[in-house]
């Protein structure tokens, strides 16, 4: 069990919990199981499950430990890392919602879980690129790591069956997945996003790479405005130290590099997310010298 700090108030027991749970691979909380039957289940990805909500508009979204690639040729249960991506996901959206970048997070629920806006997702996966990597290095043959002349946005029609195909902004208006207006406000708040999220990990010694975001439609009465949704973690975004070059983000599993758990936590670790020992509390982004 978990040692507790003298000073023992709910706030650093359940930090406590959260660093010994994030450390020790073999101890899950709460059980996977425990959510499948609680409630009516409304759809499953690969990392996630979206469950129906406690009122009209909303869903839980619950964390997965599953880790997949190549579209799912590849896949592994990896513990630790549904709560992980919950606590950044969480960190990174409330955030976003402070600065008046609309996303569908509400609030952290517990361990694997988040209340969510219920939106109409947007079949797109828009990519955001700062740096040549992955797909955009081969495609192009570029050395990857080198800096690209401007952020570029890439847009990949979500089909697991077609491989999520990348398109053009005149496929997405012509085949009606997106009117020109939404892909105006998507392409401004993916902007956005990237100017945040890149200052953020810079502060911690983290270059942002690349990242994928989801849009979706929220309806409020006769208004519909499109905002962020899905999740910003490391199993979407590429991160890589700053002075090492070591890869912190998905990529250790598509490489087979090893230790993703270890370097997620560091990433929550710097983000000011997760205590470093049992008895550190941590507020905010801590600067990495
Ligand atoms: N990405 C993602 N989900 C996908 C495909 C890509 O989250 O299904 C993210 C990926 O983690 C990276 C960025 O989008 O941060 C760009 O990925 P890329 O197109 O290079 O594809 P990959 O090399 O991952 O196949």
């Amino acid at each position: 069990m978990p040692m507790i700090a003298r000073n023992n108030g709910k706030r650093l027991l359940f930090c406590v919990i959260l660093a010994h749970e994030a450390r020790n691979s073999t101890l899950v909380f709460p059980a996977a199981d425990s959510f499948m039957n609680r409630r009516r289940k409304i759809y499953e990805g690969k990392a996630k499950i979206l469950f129906e909500g406690p009122e009209p508009g909303t869903l839980v979204q619950y964390f997965k430990d599953d880790a997949t690639a190549g579209n799912g040729a590849k896949h592994e249960v990896i513990d630790g890392k549904g709560v992980l991506n919950n606590r950044i996901s969480e960190f990174v959206f409330s955030k976003l919602n402070d600065l008046g970048i609309p996303t569908h997070f509400l609030r952290r629920i517990n361990m694997r879980e988040q209340l969510i806006k219920e939106v109409e997702i947007i079949p797109l996966e828009v990519i955001v690129r700062n740096v040549a990597a992955g797909s955009l290095a081969k495609r192009l043959g570029l050395e990857p790591g080198t800096r690209l002349p401007r952020s570029i946005i890439e847009f990949c029609y979500k089909d697991d069956a077609l491989g999520d195909p990348m398109v053009s902004e005149e496929h997405i208006t012509a085949f009606g997945w997106a009117t020109p207006a939404e892909l105006d406000d998507i392409m401004s708040l993916a902007v956005r996003i990237n100017d945040f999220l890149t200052g953020l990990f810079m502060g911690v010694g983290i270059q942002l790479i690349d990242f994928k975001i989801e849009c979706g439609r929220l309806y409020e009465g006769d208004m519909m405005r499109i905002v962020l949704a899905d999740e910003i973690s490391p199993d979407n975004c590429r991160l890589w130290d700053i002075k090492t070059r070591t890869k912190m983000d998905k990529d250790r599993f598509r490489e087979g590099l090893g230790g993703l758990v270890e370097n997620y936590r560091e990433v929550a670790q710097r983000l000011g997310i997760l205590v470093e020992n049992d008895n550190a509390l941590t507020t905010g982004p801590r600067l990495v010298q």
